[in-house]
């Protein structure tokens, strides 16, 4: 077990806090998850240095306003399984959040021991009571109020759309969740990997929404299996979109067709949810490499290196416009690529990916860039120095963002959209469109499980008033008196 300082986005040490987590050299080898969690007696007296704020801060900083205090007296008490109970009031896959969660930048980033010293561990102590529940095999179902007899349908089964699946469920609709692929839980399942994120969590998230009723119906693609409009002709009162934001980013750099070029989206799924690395037992496989370059610095961008190393790579290195100080990752996953030996080229940007004579990727050729003033984002701009340099790679993953994926959004007529062809929306998660309703990603562009997941609450509020004749259920409509 090693010890790992935590540290705030402003990068500042705040703790000596004992994470446990796998050993790097160990754990560089498989998929099994790094991050241990914290034992019983760490969560105990972890729980014992909430202060029990009168105006919770960390509340406000969640974006599902989780009743943090509440739960963390539970834990404190050591009566676990009520600390989940509090946390599922509010949030349906509080072990998912647990492990995932910018918290850093939420809860955590709110709390106000973190003025002085080290913020309590919320997500770590969200992530021990639904653990704890998963190893003592004590799953309990809340109480269902009885069927009202109104059909909602939800498409897409990411973090929104389970959200606000079960809300309804828990209000008594009749839920059908249609999804595209052949599995459940959106980015949770396809995106983020295995060593981050096991799937046996997810699937025990998923199954206890499923247990509230919710009927989850796989490879059906609203809009080309069914269409919205037969959707509403079956009997569905409402529908509720969250079809994420999957499609991948193109740089626009020669080179990008190359053999062995993949987009992060597809490289991660092929892992993933096609268990490419078990080549051949599976069939559908990734090329495994030597030396690998990654494009980006989100979690989209660790991820993908993370797992290229896991594949067997020797060499994988992060290439990134702008320095360390701007990498939109999560800090932890940083610290964790660069203890599992992954190399960072800051202010580097891609200019040619270049073939040998079969098309296969060769090199990669860089800017080396420089920091100038800030653009509309904020972050200062990065611009060439007018040096370059060229790396010795047989492949290239692009994670340099997703986009929206046209298929549904392009099926609904007069549905009003914004830049890349997101949805518009309201704050609540109301269209323009009378009984549809959108939220997560494919309205924000991409973002993090718990805002899809507070975009999912609000909407599931909005969707019970509209069906139960409160408001007329579409953008800038008032309140029916
Ligand atoms: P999604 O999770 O994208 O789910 C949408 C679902 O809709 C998918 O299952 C899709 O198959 C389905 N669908 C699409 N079209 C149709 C259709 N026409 N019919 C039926 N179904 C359809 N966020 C964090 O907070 N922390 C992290 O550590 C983190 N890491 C990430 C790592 C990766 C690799 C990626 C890609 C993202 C990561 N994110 C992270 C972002 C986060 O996962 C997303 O913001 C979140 O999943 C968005 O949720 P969503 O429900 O809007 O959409
Ligand atoms: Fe913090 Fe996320 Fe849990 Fe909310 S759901 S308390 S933001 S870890």
């Amino acid at each position: 077990m090693k010890k790992c300082l935590l540290v705030t986005r402003h990068k500042s040490l705040v703790t000596v806090f004992k994470m446990r987590f796998r050993n790097p050299e160990k754990r560089k080898n498989d998929f099994k998850e790094v991050s241990l969690g914290l034992t019983e007696r760490q969560a105990v007296k972890e729980a014992g240095r909430c202060l029990q704020c009168k105006k919770p801060h960390c509340v406000a900083g969640c974006p599902v306003e989780i009743d943090i205090p509440k739960f963390i007296s539970f834990v404190k008490e050591k009566d676990y399984l009520g600390g989940l109970r509090k946390i599922r009031e509010f949030n349906m896959l509080p072990a998912i959040c647990g492990r995932v969660c910018p918290q850093e930048n939420q809860c955590q980033g709110q709390c106000i021991l973190g003025k002085k010293k080290r913020p309590v561990s919320i997500g770590a102590l969200e992530r021990f009571v639904a653990d704890y529940e998963l190893t003592s095999e004590k799953t309990e179902i809340p109480e269902i109020i009885p069927p009202n007899g109104h059909k909602a349908a939800v498409i897409g089964s990411g973090p929104a759309g389970l959200t606000v699946a079960a809300d309804l469920a828990k209000l008594g609709y009749d839920i059908t969740v249609f999804e595209a692929l052949h599995e459940p839980g959106g980015v949770l399942t396809y995106g983020i990997p295995e060593f981050r994120l096991p799937k046996k969590i997810i699937r025990k998230e998923i199954e206890f929404v499923k247990n509230l009723g919710v009927k989850i119906v796989l490879n059906w693609v609203v809009g080309r299996t069914q269409t919205v409009e037969e959707l509403f002709k079956d009997g569905f009162k409402a529908m509720f979109i969250g079809v994420g934001a999957g499609s991948p980013k193109y740089l626009g750099i020669p080179g990008e067709n190359l053999n062995n070029v993949y987009f992060a989206s597809e490289f991660l799924t092929r892992v993933n949810l096609m268990k490419a690395h078990k080549f051949p037992v599976y069939d559908t496989p990734v090329k495994k490499a030597r030396s690998v370059a990654v494009i980006g610095g989100g979690n989209v961008a660790m991820d993908s290196a993370r797992t290229a190393l896991r594949l067997g790579a020797e060499k994988v290195y992060i290439v990134y416009r702008r320095t360390e100080h701007e990498l939109p990752s999560r800090h932890e996953e940083v610290e964790n690529a660069k203890e599992e030996g992954i190399e960072f080229l800051f202010l580097s940007n891609p200019k040619e990916i270049i073939g040998d004579d079969k098309a296969y990727v060769k090199e990669l050729r860089c800017d080396k860039m420089v920091l100038c003033e800030p653009d509309a984002s904020g972050r200062r701009r990065p611009e060439c120095s007018g040096e370059e340099f060229t790396l010795d790679v047989d492949q290239v993953i692009m994670a340099i963002g997703q986009t929206s994926n046209p298929i549904l959004v392009r099926s609904i007529g007069g549905l009003n959209l914004w830049g890349e062809g997101y949805i518009k929306v309201d704050h609540d998660g109301r269209t323009n469109l009378k009984g549809i309703f959108a939220g997560g990603d494919i309205t924000t562009g991409a973002a993090t499980v718990i805002s899809a997941m507070g975009a999912g609450k609000r909407a599931a509020r909005a969707i019970d008033d509209y069906i139960m004749g409160r408001t007329v259920g579409a953008i800038h409509e008032l309140p029916l008196q």
